[in-house]
């Protein structure tokens, strides 16, 4: 499969997952039949939920400029230091745009 086949199916992976999030993160609606206990554990899901949601957001972003650096013929190399990013990595992580040396 082609980088930019990956990186799109990706982005909509990234997308749906937001979606997904933003649903699992609306207020906590004050529901009399919930328990306290289970109250709680609503209120736990939602800021675990809240926190993947931040990451998505995140991923799409890089995803994006990843795909933008592909139509620029810019993709694969380090955003920070302009070397040239491992094959191993972007295997791994397909919309990595800053080098294992820069990315710690
Ligand atoms: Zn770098």
């Amino acid at each position: 499969m082609s980088i930019q086949k990956t990186l799109i199916e990706q982005k909509n992976k990234a997308i749906k997952d937001i979606e997904d999030l933003k649903e699992a993160t609306k207020p906590v609606k004050p529901d009399v039949s919930l328990g306290r206990l289970t109250r709680m554990d609503v209120i736990a899901q939602k800021s675990m939920n809240e926190e993947s949601l931040r990451a998505a957001e995140m991923r799409l972003k890089k995803i994006k400029r990843a795909i933008k650096a592909l139509e620029d013929e810019e993709y694969g190399f380090c955003l920070n230091c302009e070397e040239e990013i491992s094959t191993a990595r972007l295997k791994a992580i397909p919309y990595a745009t800053i080098c294992i040396n820069c990315s710690g």
